[in-house]
Protein backbone atom coordinates (compact mmCIF):
# COMPACT_ATOMS: atom_id res chain seq x y z
CA UNK A 1 0.00 0.00 0.00
CA UNK A 2 1.18 3.40 -0.71
CA UNK A 3 1.87 6.06 1.70
CA UNK A 4 -0.91 8.01 0.24
CA UNK A 5 -3.09 5.47 0.41
CA UNK A 6 -2.86 4.48 3.86
CA UNK A 7 -6.47 4.72 5.77
CA UNK A 8 -4.41 5.55 9.18
CA UNK A 9 -4.40 9.31 7.61
CA UNK A 10 -7.65 9.39 8.34
CA UNK A 11 -7.31 9.77 11.75
CA UNK A 12 -3.54 10.61 11.79
CA UNK A 13 -4.46 14.68 12.73
CA UNK A 14 -6.81 13.41 15.74
CA UNK A 15 -3.66 11.20 16.86
CA UNK A 16 -1.48 14.19 17.31
CA UNK A 17 -3.66 17.12 18.01
CA UNK A 18 -1.89 17.10 21.52
CA UNK A 19 1.64 17.29 20.68
CA UNK A 20 3.74 19.41 19.55
CA UNK A 21 6.97 18.58 17.55
CA UNK A 22 9.66 20.74 19.18
CA UNK A 23 11.91 22.38 16.37
CA UNK A 24 10.38 19.80 14.23
CA UNK A 25 12.33 17.52 16.01
CA UNK A 26 10.85 13.55 15.55
CA UNK A 27 8.23 12.60 18.52
CA UNK A 28 9.67 9.99 21.27
CA UNK A 29 7.36 7.03 22.02
CA UNK A 30 8.27 5.08 24.77
CA UNK A 31 6.58 1.49 25.89
CA UNK A 32 6.38 1.08 29.37
CA UNK A 33 6.48 -2.55 30.17
CA UNK A 34 9.86 -3.77 30.14
CA UNK A 35 11.24 -0.36 29.57
CA UNK A 36 10.13 2.20 32.36
CA UNK A 37 7.93 -0.39 34.49
CA UNK A 38 9.06 -3.62 35.91
CA UNK A 39 6.16 -6.02 34.07
CA UNK A 40 8.08 -8.86 34.52
CA UNK A 41 9.38 -8.85 37.72
CA UNK A 42 6.05 -7.49 39.23
CA UNK A 43 4.34 -10.57 36.86
CA UNK A 44 6.66 -13.01 38.63
CA UNK A 45 5.73 -11.34 42.00
CA UNK A 46 2.49 -11.64 41.37
CA UNK A 47 2.34 -15.36 40.26
CA UNK A 48 5.02 -15.92 42.91
CA UNK A 49 7.70 -17.52 41.23
CA UNK A 50 11.24 -16.29 40.38
CA UNK A 51 11.12 -15.50 37.14
CA UNK A 52 7.62 -15.85 34.38
CA UNK A 53 9.60 -18.95 32.68
CA UNK A 54 9.08 -20.96 35.32
CA UNK A 55 5.59 -20.96 34.80
CA UNK A 56 4.32 -23.67 32.29
CA UNK A 57 1.60 -22.21 29.64
CA UNK A 58 -1.44 -23.52 31.93
CA UNK A 59 0.41 -21.30 34.84
CA UNK A 60 0.91 -18.52 32.74
CA UNK A 61 -3.38 -18.46 31.47
CA UNK A 62 -3.98 -18.81 34.89
CA UNK A 63 -1.77 -15.18 35.94
CA UNK A 64 -3.11 -13.50 33.31
CA UNK A 65 -6.41 -14.30 33.73
CA UNK A 66 -6.27 -13.27 37.51
CA UNK A 67 -4.64 -9.73 36.45
CA UNK A 68 -7.91 -8.99 34.11
CA UNK A 69 -10.11 -6.69 36.38
CA UNK A 70 -7.58 -5.63 38.49
CA UNK A 71 -5.16 -3.11 39.73
CA UNK A 72 -2.17 -4.72 38.75
CA UNK A 73 -1.16 -1.94 35.96
CA UNK A 74 -1.26 0.28 38.57
CA UNK A 75 1.36 -1.16 41.11
CA UNK A 76 3.86 -2.05 39.25
CA UNK A 77 7.34 -0.24 40.00
CA UNK A 78 9.24 1.59 38.03
CA UNK A 79 12.52 0.35 36.34
CA UNK A 80 15.60 1.07 37.23
CA UNK A 81 16.31 3.32 34.21
CA UNK A 82 12.66 4.98 34.35
CA UNK A 83 13.57 8.22 35.64
CA UNK A 84 16.96 8.54 33.75
CA UNK A 85 15.50 7.25 30.46
CA UNK A 86 12.92 10.15 30.68
CA UNK A 87 14.96 12.84 31.58
CA UNK A 88 17.36 12.01 28.19
CA UNK A 89 14.51 11.46 26.01
CA UNK A 90 13.45 15.54 27.39
CA UNK A 91 16.97 16.53 26.61
CA UNK A 92 17.03 15.24 23.26
CA UNK A 93 13.61 15.45 21.77
CA UNK A 94 12.55 18.16 24.31
CA UNK A 95 9.43 16.19 25.48
CA UNK A 96 8.21 12.16 25.17
CA UNK A 97 4.77 10.47 25.02
CA UNK A 98 3.95 7.08 25.88
CA UNK A 99 2.70 4.51 24.05
CA UNK A 100 1.93 1.17 25.45
CA UNK A 101 -0.46 -2.09 24.80
CA UNK A 102 -2.89 -2.93 26.34
CA UNK A 103 -3.54 -6.39 28.12
CA UNK A 104 -5.29 -8.83 25.68
CA UNK A 105 -9.29 -8.89 27.10
CA UNK A 106 -8.43 -5.97 29.64
CA UNK A 107 -8.53 -3.26 27.51
CA UNK A 108 -10.60 -0.52 29.35
CA UNK A 109 -9.43 -1.76 32.93
CA UNK A 110 -5.90 -2.00 31.56
CA UNK A 111 -5.46 1.37 29.84
CA UNK A 112 -7.38 2.76 33.33
CA UNK A 113 -4.57 1.42 35.52
CA UNK A 114 -2.06 2.37 33.16
CA UNK A 115 -2.95 5.93 32.69
CA UNK A 116 -2.81 5.93 37.09
CA UNK A 117 0.30 4.43 37.10
CA UNK A 118 1.55 7.33 34.45
CA UNK A 119 0.03 9.65 37.10
CA UNK A 120 1.74 8.43 40.07
CA UNK A 121 5.27 7.76 38.41
CA UNK A 122 6.11 10.05 36.03
CA UNK A 123 7.51 13.27 35.99
CA UNK A 124 7.30 15.75 34.38
CA UNK A 125 4.28 14.12 32.61
CA UNK A 126 3.75 12.60 29.10
CA UNK A 127 2.59 15.04 26.35
CA UNK A 128 0.53 12.11 25.27
CA UNK A 129 -0.62 8.98 26.44
CA UNK A 130 -1.46 6.23 23.83
CA UNK A 131 -2.57 3.11 25.03
CA UNK A 132 -3.35 0.84 21.84
CA UNK A 133 -1.97 -2.42 20.10
CA UNK A 134 -1.06 -0.63 16.59
CA UNK A 135 1.93 0.51 17.42
CA UNK A 136 2.88 0.93 13.82
CA UNK A 137 0.08 3.57 13.05
CA UNK A 138 2.46 6.18 15.25
CA UNK A 139 5.85 5.79 13.22
CA UNK A 140 5.47 9.21 11.11
CA UNK A 141 3.94 12.16 11.53
CA UNK A 142 3.94 15.57 8.97
CA UNK A 143 7.03 13.54 6.94
CA UNK A 144 9.02 13.18 10.20
CA UNK A 145 10.58 9.61 11.47
CA UNK A 146 9.49 9.29 15.00
CA UNK A 147 11.40 7.22 17.17
CA UNK A 148 10.18 4.22 19.52
CA UNK A 149 11.83 2.69 22.49
CA UNK A 150 10.06 -0.61 23.07
CA UNK A 151 11.47 -4.05 23.92
CA UNK A 152 9.62 -6.58 21.65
CA UNK A 153 10.36 -7.38 18.54
CA UNK A 154 7.62 -7.07 16.71
CA UNK A 155 6.67 -3.59 17.93
CA UNK A 156 10.12 -2.67 16.57
CA UNK A 157 9.31 -4.59 13.09
CA UNK A 158 5.89 -2.88 12.44
CA UNK A 159 7.51 0.43 13.66
CA UNK A 160 10.67 0.00 10.75
CA UNK A 161 7.70 -1.26 8.06
CA UNK A 162 5.51 2.08 8.80
CA UNK A 163 9.07 4.21 8.14
CA UNK A 164 9.37 5.00 12.13
CA UNK A 165 13.26 4.77 13.63
CA UNK A 166 13.28 1.83 16.32
CA UNK A 167 15.28 1.65 19.06
CA UNK A 168 14.88 -1.76 21.02
CA UNK A 169 15.67 -1.88 24.61
CA UNK A 170 15.31 -4.11 27.55
CA UNK A 171 15.74 -3.16 30.87
CA UNK A 172 16.58 -5.97 32.72
CA UNK A 173 19.11 -6.39 30.74
CA UNK A 174 20.01 -3.42 28.76
CA UNK A 175 22.26 -0.09 29.52
CA UNK A 176 20.97 3.21 28.90
CA UNK A 177 24.18 3.57 26.41
CA UNK A 178 21.75 1.47 23.97
CA UNK A 179 19.46 4.92 24.28
CA UNK A 180 22.23 7.81 23.87
CA UNK A 181 24.22 5.99 21.21
CA UNK A 182 21.18 5.54 19.44
CA UNK A 183 20.29 8.88 19.88
CA UNK A 184 23.48 10.01 18.45
CA UNK A 185 23.25 8.27 15.87
CA UNK A 186 19.91 9.60 14.89
CA UNK A 187 21.58 13.19 15.36
CA UNK A 188 24.56 12.38 13.18
CA UNK A 189 22.56 10.41 9.57
CA UNK A 190 19.53 13.59 10.06
CA UNK A 191 22.16 16.67 9.84
MG1 LIG B 1 6.96 -3.63 26.40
Amino acid sequence: MAPSDCPFKIFWNENFKHIVSVDNRPIVFLDMDGVLADFFGAFSNFAKVNHWKDLGPSELAQTLDAIIGSDFFGTIPKTWCCDELIKMTIDYAGGYSILSSPLDGDEENCAHWKRVWINNNLSPPPSEIFIERSKGDYAMHKGTKNILIDDRPHNIYAWEKQGGIAIRFQADQDKLEVISSAFGQITDSVI
